[in-house]
């Protein structure tokens, strides 16, 4: 098989927590499993990982090929070499959320209490949840922070999210056809989904793992009625109008007539095959309790947010509707937050992010190459007082695995640098102090400067990293070669 501009075989892989995870409604998820995949390469600095937050049934196969599978990843017209998620430059991270049925633990899985299935002794979970454990993945892989967090529908909600909960971590966040908090219709569609499920005779309370029969209508039920929701107007016309399913007239009964309902009840039935019922009513309940707003406020519920972000919108999503998004950003902007809007024009209604890479190409491509050095640097950077020692250098240098050290005056303020060069010129010089080695002249940047101008910089003066100061002459940061490869790199 040919698998053309894509990133060929990808594996789940499967990360079990040492720990139990505590929830946001007070109770407790045992020591879950996260399934995730990763793409790409992690640079030397770690700063060039981009986290992908899966949409409602989607899973941790985002792109790729599983080993004879007939269908790549669920967003592999997005993420690969050289697509807007660019693998040469990025190191993707995609897991799937708690309580869905795709490898991370779930109602489908064995509750260790009793060794019996979960089901509906699954605890409830939220979105917050959903990123609090994909928190305990980045640890795992030791990922201090996030060059971007993304995600599209509920994907979107764990981008807010993660940019809420955990702010310093997250240097760009893209929302794509997600809002704040779930509409009153939205809840409305989710709670007739449940119902299709719930009122199955065959659903038994959740219990239907360990017997031969499956609520097989009530899913697909719901997964009909959501693929609805999921398109537009224009779009079904399109595809369907009135045109009639392997007849010629009308039977004037209630078999199938219009191509529309057969294209929907395969649909239906065919995700029954491929996601578990329990798994659908836990996450739908989690779409559900999302809501950003505290004290009915959004700036208030907003206001932690450091990162810079990107909300897109869909033209003719009615579900996630663009009024929605535009709130959103219209709040962001009143709390001051880096707000960047895009509009994806498209017919295919909210599916429009899974399908609309040209436009999401054009978008995401233009939001994140306006990459800054705050985006990609150290903010913990070692110095060195004048006053110290050249050994003291040295040791800080080998124990602390640091190639530049910036050298600070009594009031903090940057004076020199030193790197392992200038130490090998101390031995030579036979000298004492780190006054006589240092570089006066230092070369220095500012946390907002383009990332692509400071590699130029570096280049231009063949050296390898550049201290980040503020107004004051302070140091906030460091930025080396280390932190650019992978992110800059000529075609
Ligand atoms: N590429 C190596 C590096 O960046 O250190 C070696 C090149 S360069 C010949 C080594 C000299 O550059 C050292 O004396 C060091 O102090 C100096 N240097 C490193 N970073 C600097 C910066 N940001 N501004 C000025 N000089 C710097």
């Amino acid at each position: 098989m040919s698998y053309g501009k894509s990133l060929g075989i990808v594996k789940t892989q499967y990360y079990q927590i040492d720990e139990d995870i505590e929830l946001e409604i007070g109770n407790k998820l045992q020591k879950p499993t996260i399934a995730y995949e990763t793409y790409g390469t992690l640079n030397e600095e770690k700063s060039n990982v981009i986290l992908v937050c899966h949409p409602f049934t989607g899973s941790a196969h985002a792109a790729g090929w599983h080993d004879g599978d007939d269908k790549p990843g669920w967003w592999n017209t997005i993420i690969g070499p050289g697509k807007p998620i660019d693998t040469k430059k990025y190191y993707v991270i995609c897991s799937n959320v708690i309580g869905s049925c795709k490898g991370s633990t779930g109602p489908s899985d064995i509750n260790p209490d009793t060794g019996d299935f979960y089901a509906l002794s699954f605890p409830i979970i939220t979105i917050k949840d959903m990123v609090n454990v994909q928190k305990k993945l980045l640890d795992h892989l030791d990922i201090k922070y996030l060059f971007a967090v993304i995600g599209g529908s509920m994907g979107g909600m764990q981008a807010l999210q993660w940019s809420i909960s955990y702010p310093s971590m997250i240097r760009n966040a893209i929302v794509i056809a997600a809002g704040a908090y779930s509409t009153t219709q939205q809840i409305a569609f989710n709670e007739v989904q449940r119902r299709a499920i719930l009122e199955d005779p065959l659903w038994n309370q959740g219990n239907y793992y360990n017997t031969d029969s499956y609520p097989e209508q009530g899913l697909s039920l719901a997964r009909m009625i959501g693929h609805i929701t999921y398109l537009s107007n224009d779009s079904m016309r399109e595809k369907f109008g009135r045109r009639l399913q392997d007849k010629d007239q009308f039977s004037y009964n209630f078999d199938t007539e219009f191509q529309v309902e057969s294209y929907l009840k395969h649909q239906g039935f065919s995700f029954t095959k491929r996601f578990d019922a329990n798994s659908y009513l836990y996450l739908t309940k989690a779409l559900d309790y999302f809501d950003l707003r505290v004290n009915n406020s959004l700036e208030e519920g907003l206001k932690s947010i450091k990162c810079r972000m990107l909300i897109i919108s869909i033209s003719s999503d009615w579900l996630y509707t663009q009024e929605q998004l535009e709130e959103l950003v219209m709040v962001l902007n009143s709390i001051n937050v880096d707000v960047s809007y895009s509009k994806l024009n498209s017919e295919y209604g909210h599916d429009a992010f899974l399908i609309e890479n040209g436009q999401l190409n054009y978008i995401i491509s233009n939001f994140l190459s306006k990459a800054r050095v705050k985006d990609v640097m150290s903010k913990q950077v070692l110095t060195l007082s004048v006053n110290q020692g050249i050994k003291e250098a040295a040791e800080l240098m080998l124990n602390e695995n640091k190639t530049h050290i910036p050298v600070l005056n009594d009031q903090n303020q940057l004076i020199g640098i030193v790197t392992a060069w200038d130490l090998s010129k101390a031995i030579a010089k036979d000298s004492d102090t780190i006054d006589e080695i240092m570089t006066k002249d230092v070369l220095t940047c500012y946390e907002d400067d383009s990332i692509y101008d400071v590699s130029s910089k570096l280049k231009e003066h063949n050296i390898s990293g550049l201290p980040v100061i503020d107004s004051d002459n302070n140091v906030i940061g460091i930025i080396t070669t280390a932190h650019l490869s992978n992110l800059i790199y000529k075609d």
